[in-house]
């Protein structure tokens, strides 16, 4: 704890004092104890501070008597040079006693009557102005609000710290000022609002004069702690409760611009005292480390003007909510299932045509910057239009609340949020993406940065808990692309692995998914320890997690309920919740069966597997597999007859993960059934797919199951299963 600023707010503290009880004793001199002060029929709260704090109604010059008496009391003497002592209470104390003491020298101002506000200066701020406005404080619509001393040390940054700060939809109240200059004058000198701008306009504006001396801070505090009593429910008195519900409830802070005068200092010690941290660009201001008075530190200093708005919602963990998002082209969820047909098309990435891949993970908050936004390598202006590009998103996040666990969750959004943008087509997930930009979307304006500027405003707005930080890094040079997908794909194997060694068994909820119902509305992914989603994006861990991060979300526990066949896996809880959840399409669902009641399957599935009959056996085709398979249909055909959301027997699209889990069609006889697979997803899956063939008792199973190479049509599959003695001839007939 900084002895020198503790010492500079007991300072200030007593003269603040001083000047109250001088005040106080000239007012009741001039005008008597009971002459009326206060702001009338402005609030219901007589003067607020003192009746939150201390249960007063102070409605008389007199009355002020005990509110400057107990300010005196609250303090303790200046500290010394050669004593050192725990200042933090002291300090505090001192905060609580400027607030009391200004709040008796501006109440005092209304001996003669309360003036309405004056020369642009909006002074007082009424109850009626804190129910319109606090209530949008405490439900979250509005952030926060900011109190800044000032002014800035150029206009420049004046009207640069203001800007950011309406952009994030921040309230903003100015006061103070050096030598007479103030930031309302640099307002007008910025062009922010004219010198002559009513007062309603700068309540639109956000940003609102309060008063052009220290003291007129007060008025914002006094305007905040009202809504402890009104919206926290709090009666007068109860200070503590109070106090704390300004901490929890009003994102608040303070900003100071140059070095902090002892008068300044006392202030927001009585700011700190709500909850409300201060923020300098002066590297005179020592740092105050949490203490537990604020959520984060209580003063913070930070010199660079680039950083200094996103320093203060880091230090007050105000979460952002970007209303707009800035993008020249229409944002809507009503878009989500365009798409874009290759005549309509002015670019596209992924799949087959190009490497591409998304990949979002979790960073210090001091590796990025909120909101950056590079792109690196030719942007979509420089094809050939109707051509494809290499493309990698890195999206960076950072959060004090932000886990590694959330980080797959996230990424998986990607596909949602940015398929909200008209004219841009998104598909698939990790580095199996599809991604697709219209001619007129190009046409209108739309870059490589605006996928920057949606991920940035969307994780923002739905994981505002979570998340205090997000940067996006984009690239279209066919190097830095092969670089990332390759250490993604390190973090996807990773995220994979976590989940091994949980089985169905073990967990009596399963987790749905129904992010693809903008696709195939009737379509329900069930997510189970030992069968992850069949887009392979999703497993129960991540289910779960992003259930605890968003409870209203599209992954919800299914609890199993009563089980009405373990070896086909279907049970009455999950019957119920896929049946009232796929729009009352799908009655029964076999979680280990392709033939009876299979999953449904929407369209973003890594794999299909498919049945043949003459084999006794089945098939597996990866998306990236372009010829025709044993079945007679390519990887097309076979999802246009899988896909959609409808339930298909003997169809069904999959995660790669799961055709080596020991559930894997295991009412149909499991791994042993599959007989066809091209080499390519073969190679693949080779290192997990071992455990289970070992476990079967089939160990060179893998080497058993047909490739491209060695067989086209069913007729050769069948030969080649002769041949090398695959053991689905020797299971009951399928069908
Ligand atoms: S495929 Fe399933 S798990 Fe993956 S995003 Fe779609 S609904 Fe969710």
């Amino acid at each position: 704890m900084s002895k020198q600023v503790f010492t500079q707010v007991i300072r200030g503290a007593h003269e603040w004092v001083r000047q109250a009880e001088e005040a106080l004793e000239k007012a009741v001199e001039e005008h008597g104890p009971d002459t009326p002060i206060g702001w009338g029929g402005h609030t219901a709260y007589c003067l607020p501070m003192s009746y939150s704090l201390m249960g007063l109604e102070v409605k008389t010059v007199g009355g002020l008597k005990d509110q400057v008496a107990h300010a005196r009391e609250l303090l303790r003497p200046v500290p010394s040079d050669d004593l050192w002592l725990p200042y933090l209470g002291d300090g505090l104390d001192a905060g609580a006693a400027t607030m009391l003491a200004q709040e008796a020298l501006v109440a005092l101002k209304t001996v003669n009557g309360y003036q309405a506000s004056s020369n642009g200066w909006q002074g007082f701020i009424s109850d009626t102005i804190m129910r319109e406005l606090g209530i949008q404080l405490v439900d979250g619509r509005m952030p926060g609000f900011a109190l800044i001393l000032g002014p800035a040390p150029t206009t420049e940054l004046a009207v640069k710290t203001v800007r950011e700060l309406q952009s994030r939809s921040i309230l903003t109240f100015l006061c103070a000022n050096r030598d007479g200059k103030t930031m309302r004058e640099q307002m007008v000198e910025g062009g922010v609002f004219q010198d002559d701008a009513p007062l309603e306009e700068c309540w639109d504006l956000y940003v609102v004069p309060v008063g052009p001396e220290t003291l007129d801070g007060i008025y914002v505090l006094n305007w905040s702690i009202r809504s402890a009593l009104t919206f926290g429910g709090h009666k007068r008195g109860e200070s503590r409760k109070c106090l704390n519900y300004t901490k929890r409830r009003i994102h608040a802070f303070g900003i100071t611009f140059g070095d902090i005068p002892d008068d300044w200092y006392a202030m927001g010690a009585g700011a700190i005292l709500m909850g409300y941290p201060v923020i300098s660009d002066s590297t005179s201001t020592p740092v105050i480390h949490p203490t537990g008075v604020t959520v984060r530190e209580a003063i913070r200093v930070e010199t660079d003007p680039d950083k200094l708005v996103p320093t203060c919602i880091d230090t007050r963990a105000v979460k952002v909510k970007i209303e707009k998002i800035d993008i020249p082209v229409g944002y809507a969820a009503a878009f989500e299932g365009e798409r874009v047909r290759k005549d309509d098309m002015h670019v596209q990435f992924g799949f087959k045509y190009s490497d591409a891949v998304e990949y979002a993970f979790m960073v210090e908050p001091n590796e990025i910057n909120d909101g950056d936004v590079e792109v690196t390598g030719p942007d979509i202006d420089s094809v050939e239009p109707g051509k494809a590009m290499p493309l990698c998103m890195e999206v960076l996040i950072a959060g004090r609340k932000m886990q590694r666990d959330f980080e797959g969750i996230m990424e998986r959004q990607i596909h949602r949020w940015t398929s909200h943008a008209m004219g841009f087509m998104h598909t698939g997930q990790r580095d199996q993406i599809w991604c697709r930009v219209s001619k007129k979307a190009f046409n209108a304006g739309f870059r490589l940065e605006h996928l920057g500027t949606i991920l940035h405003a969307k994780l923002h707005d739905e994981y505002g808990g979570i998340v205090d930080k997000v940067a996006v890094r984009i690239s279209t040079e066919p190097e830095k692309v092969k670089e990332v997908v390759a250490r993604a794909s390190e973090a996807f194997t990773h995220r994979d692995d976590r989940i091994a060694g949980m089985t169905d068994e073990s967990v009596d909820v399963f987790y749905s998914c129904t992010v693809c119902q903008s696709y195939a509305p009737d379509h329900v992914c069930v997510i189970t320890p030992q069968r992850l989603g069949l887009c392979g994006a999703y497993n129960w861990l991540d289910g779960r997690a992003n259930y605890e991060i968003n409870p209203a979300g599209p992954n919800q526990p299914i609890p199993k309920g009563r089980t009405l066949d373990l070896d086909k896996g279907e049970w009455e809880g999950v019957n119920k919740f896929v049946y009232e959840n796929s729009n009352r399409k799908v009655e029964r669902f076999c979680a280990y069966s392709l033939l009876e009641a299979p999953m449904t399957s929407c369209g973003c599935f890594e794999c299909i597997v498919a049945i043949l009959p003459l084999a006794n056996g089945v098939m597996v085709v990866n998306r990236e597999f372009l010829e025709i398979t044993p079945s007679g249909m390519s990887f097309g055909e076979l999802a246009s007859a899988t896909g959609g959301g409808a339930q298909t027997p003997g169809f069904v699209g999959v995660g790669r993960l799961y055709l080596s889990s020991p559930k894997f069609l295991s009412a149909d006889g499991g791994v042993k059934r599959l007989v066809w697979m091209p080499k390519a997803l073969k190679e693949g899956i080779r290192e997990r797919f071992r455990k289970e063939a070992e476990r079967v008792g089939e160990p060179d199973l893998l080497d058993k199951i047909a490739t491209e190479e060695d067989a086209t049509t069913e007729e050769e599959v069948l030969a080649h299963m002769e041949k090398v003695g695959h053991p689905a001839l020797s299971l009951d007939p399928l069908m």
